[in-house]
């Protein structure tokens, strides 16, 4: 049985490509007779609120997506997250990096914005290089804890991509603030809570490489990926706060209500006529993931309340 979900970080208000892809993730899964399931990825508790969590779970019920299950907080989980950790230490396959953002942007020589791989300044110390880079550390931090990767090429067949291949990198495990880092956790998650099917948008299908390879050192399944477009706003750049009315407060208080908002979304994934009323149900019926434009959605301008919209 199909088993999809959302992974929202509660770190503001779902917009528009968000609900977008909640939306395809929950009728690909409804479509298919299968389950559904929402986790909160608050893995960072000084970004993430609970209150921002439960406007999320409303803007996704007004859409007419329900789940199976209790929401899931990824807070709560460390434990579990910790453990994949210690296996893979045990198998020899981590180490610790003492680097700062600077030092590794500054040794990668990488163009500012781009992509950054880890230069591997950490990979090999002595003892007494780690005792004293130990020693230096700034109040609070701990060493971070990478992968050791070997230059594995994974390729995975993406529902929406067709065949993407990357090569996996020494991806952080834990964060210097010993917090688990999202690649991490996102599959002890997603094996945890039995998801064959992974909806999400196409920024992400980079970081599947790594993902699928830390599932397979871990032993876990790997579920199917599906990779969807990005929304953007008219300037061609990916839909943000500043391109206006973009969340479902906002709009609306442009009288947009969520029936509109729906019909709206499914124009978007080739699932309705402009301006069609449509149910969710109706939706999970007609669901193929044939009519989904494989290219950007450029989300119609409704200019923000303020009247800010550049
Ligand atoms: N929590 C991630 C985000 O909001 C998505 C993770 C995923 O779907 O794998 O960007």
């Amino acid at each position: 049985m199909t088993h999809g979900r959302f992974a929202p970080s509660p770190t503001g208000d779902l917009h528009l490509g968000n609900l977008r892809t909640a939306l395809i993730a929950w009728l690909s899964a409804r479509h298919a007779g299968g389950a559904f399931t929402v986790r909160m990825e608050d893995l960072d508790r000084v970004t993430s609120s609970t209150a921002l969590a439960a406007r999320q779970l409303d803007d996704l019920a007004a859409l007419g997506i329900d789940w199976d299950g209790e929401v899931v907080f990824q807070s709560e989980r460390f434990d579990r997250y910790r453990a994949a950790i210690d296996r893979l230490t045990d198998l020899g396959l981590t180490y610790q990096c003492f680097c700062t953002r600077r030092e590794i942007l500054e040794a990668a020589q990488a163009p500012h914005g781009g992509e950054v791989t880890y230069p591997g300044t950490c990979r090999d110390l002595g003892a007494a290089q780690r005792r004293e880079r130990t020693e230096r550390l700034a109040p609070g931090r701990q060493p971070a804890i990478r992968l050791r990767s070997h230059g594995e090429v994974i390729t995975f067949t993406d529902t929406v991509l067709g065949e993407v291949s990357g090569t996996v990198d020494d991806v952080v495990l834990q964060r210097n603030d010993g917090v688990p880092a999202y690649n991490l956790a996102v599959v002890v998650d997603d094996d945890a809570q039995g998801i064959d099917e992974v909806v999400r948008g196409d920024d992400l299908a980079t970081s599947t490489p790594r993902q699928i390879h830390l599932a397979r050192l871990l032993g876990l399944r790997v579920p199917i990926h599906a990779h969807v477009p990005l929304v953007l706003g008219g300037d061609g750049e990916r839909l943000a706060k500043r391109h206006g009315a973009v969340t479902r407060a906002d709009l609306a208080a442009q009288g947009i209500g969520p029936d509109a908002l729906r019909s709206q979304l499914a124009v978007s994934i080739g699932l309705a006529e402009p301006d069609e009323p449509v149910s969710a149900a109706a939706l999970v019926e007609r669901f193929t993931w044939d009519r989904l434009p494989r290219s950007p959605w450029t989300a119609p301008h409704h200019p923000g309340s303020d009247g800010s919209h550049t």
